[in-house]
């Protein structure tokens, strides 16, 4: 099995990536702002909670988090593994997932670190909002997110680095050589 954390700033790249390892790899994709955005198009008690905490670019509580992980990573039939995006925020999160996998018998295989600088994540997000219409993707509302991932996300670096997991990878630069230094850090660990 292989399970890996796709991990970065906001759009450092990870859903883009993701979809690209998931080809090559054939394993699963869970993102959790996609599983969110999707409860909120659908009007359902966890997407109406969900967007009081995305329109202000704060993380959700951890235990909706974790349980709706949980339940999405036991509708995967006769998987070969996973690929985490979005997924775990915060140090509680690392831990239960690593929980949650301990008990199906499986861990984490590779953290892999999308690493872009500052400014060119603000130019990305703002390009995704013109282009997308996503609601978060707004000076203002990117500015918190940012600073979210910075004091409660990026803590995570250090744990899996004292995990052996961590894989640094250069987020700057053409998709296909990033693509390349991503599989390069997954067929180590395969
Ligand atoms: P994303 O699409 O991954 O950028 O997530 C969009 C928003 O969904 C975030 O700004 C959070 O409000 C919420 N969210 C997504 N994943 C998580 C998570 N693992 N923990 C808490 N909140 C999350």
């Amino acid at each position: 099995m292989l399970n890996i954390v796709i991990f970065g700033a906001p759009g450092s790249g990870k859903g883009t990536q993701s979809e690209r390892i998931v080809e090559k790899y054939g394993i699963n994709h869970i993102s959790t702002g996609d599983v969110l955005r999707g409860e909120m198009k659908n009007g359902t008690e966890l997407g109406q909670i969900a967007k009081g905490y995305i329109d202000q670019g704060q993380l959700l509580p951890d235990n909706l988090i974790v349980d709706m992980l949980a339940k999405t990573l036991d509708g995967f039939q006769d998987s070969k593994g996973v690929i985490f995006d979005g997924f775990p925020r915060t140090i509680a999160q690392a831990e239960a997932l690593k929980a949650m996998l301990a008990e199906r018998g499986q861990s984490v295989s590779v953290m892999l670190d999308l690493d872009v600088p500052e400014e060119e994540l603000m130019t990305r997000l703002i390009k995704r909002g013109q282009e997308s219409g996503r609601a978060d993707d707004n000076e203002e509302t990117i500015k918190k997110r940012l600073v979210v991932y910075h004091s409660q996300t990026a803590p995570l670096i250090d744990w899996y680095r004292q995990e052996g997991l961590y894989a640094h990878i250069n987020g700057l630069g053409q998709l296909e050589t990033i693509t390349n230094e991503i599989c390069q850090a997954i067929d180590a660990v395969k």
